[in-house]
């Protein structure tokens, strides 16, 4: 597919990075003449086996984690059904799961799953900023029935940008025995990461996410917590018996070349993307578009603007933006649900005011032009909305 001459200016990165073009050359090779499987004794499979650890190493090291702890996987929707199904049962060592009413479907899903064979599962409290009730942990772990869990959460919450204080929660979970497992989908590849300083137990990252292929990912699991962690997929023993199936060199290796562009480029790549955010929001206010923030002010993903208008309705909105601009309403995974974002009500916005809430993330290739351009076409469509409802 070619692409057309003028596209729609896309402002949703975090739904989905192009691969860059560095990765894109690192994998050309690999598709069309280094291919072998990897785990072959041959020349070719050795060849693709030292790609594979190449990439392993330049992920392990986006994340501050060691090569040895990396899984891959097909993307952090697997990594998060592996943390989570492979650590919980209802009769194993770990019998309780707490993760908040904001998570993103593929922890919700699989502990809805944990749930129905006698896994308890507790909401973590949060509060209107999205961060989780620090202030309420006590109470819901140091309850002398409950035993030693896990708690599962993302660092950057995909909708409405907030990231949680991770090396705080850690802490807090470990006094009390359980296990960190942290969805690091959003914010890898956009903020520093360190899986040992921080203290996290598991973590997993997404490709797309981070201007890689679709279709792999990867679960950091902590040496300590391997022996507990039971595969889901059983096969040839591949990823240190965690995780069975021919790991594909190809998006290894592309993986692996985002990851290392990623570390170069995070500190001015967050700079910068920042920086196009507030100047959204202050174009905005010229053109004189009311707007509310949604999630924390300041503790947030760069880039990521979840915006409220306040009486304009969102799928209207992004309809009227849609020939100019590509945003979005909520996760791309939950589109086409007729209610609005379960994120969005667990921070207490009710069905009206969630369903005015859009949101546009940045990314590697924006620019100062299309965030003015952005805030024009915002402001007409607005206008036009409510000319026809006035
Ligand atoms: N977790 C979060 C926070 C996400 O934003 C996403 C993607 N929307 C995922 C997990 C799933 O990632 P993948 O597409 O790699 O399965």
């Amino acid at each position: 597919m070619t692409a057309p001459a003028k596209e729609p200016l896309y402002l949703d990165f975090a739904a989905s990075t192009p691969p860059a073009d560095e990765v894109v050359e690192a994998m050309l090779p690999w598709l069309r003449h280094a291919h072998a499987n990897p785990h072959s004794e041959h020349f070719h499979g050795r060849r693709a086996a030292r790609a594979i650890d190449d990439a392993r190493e330049a992920v392990a090291a986006l994340i501050g984690g060691q090569p040895e702890s990396v899984v891959f996987t097909s993307g952090a929707t697997e990594a998060n059904n592996l943390a989570l199904k492979g650590l919980l049962s209802a009769t194993g060592a770990r019998t309780h799961l707490w993760l908040a009413d904001t998570e993103h479907k593929s922890l919700r899903e699989p502990a809805r799953y944990l749930s129905g064979v006698g896994v308890v599962v507790t909401p973590l409290a949060v509060l209107g900023t999205g961060l989780v009730d620090m202030s309420r942990l006590t109470e819901a772990w140091g309850a002398p029935h409950i035993t030693p869990g896990v708690v599962a959460i993302a660092h950057g919450n995909n909708e409405i940008g907030t990231l949680q204080p991770l090396p705080e929660l850690a802490e807090r979970a470990h006094a009390y025995g359980h296990l960190l497992h942290v969805d690091a989908a959003q914010s890898a590849g956009r903020i520093p990461l360190d899986v040992e300083a921080m203290d996290c137990d598991l973590m997993c990252v997404s490709s797309h996410k981070l201007y890689g292929p679709g279709g792999i990912g990867a679960l950091y699991v902590a040496p300590a917590v391997q022996g507990q962690l039971e595969p889901q997929l059983h096969g040839g023993g591949q990823e240190g018996g965690l995780r069975s199936g021919t790991v594909p060199a190809f998006l290894a290796v592309g993986f692996g070349t985002a990851a290392k562009l990623a570390r170069q480029r995070i500190v001015q790549d967050a700079a910068r993307q920042q920086q196009l955010a507030t100047g959204f929001l202050a174009a905005l206010s010229r053109h004189g578009v009311a707007v509310q923030l949604i999630g924390h002010p300041t503790q947030r993903l760069p880039g990521h603007l979840s915006l409220r208008f306040p009486g304009v309705d969102a799928e209207d909105l992004l309809a009227r933006l849609a020939p100019a601009l590509s945003a979005s309403t909520g996760a791309a995974c939950a589109a086409g649900e007729l209610r609005s974002s379960h994120v969005l009500r667990a921070v207490s916005l009710d069905e009206r005011t969630a369903g005015e809430v859009i949101r546009f993330t940045l990314g590697r290739s924006t620019r100062e032009d299309d965030i003015e351009v952005a805030a024009e076409r915002t402001a007409v469509a607005i206008s036009r909305i409510q000319e026809h409802s006035g």
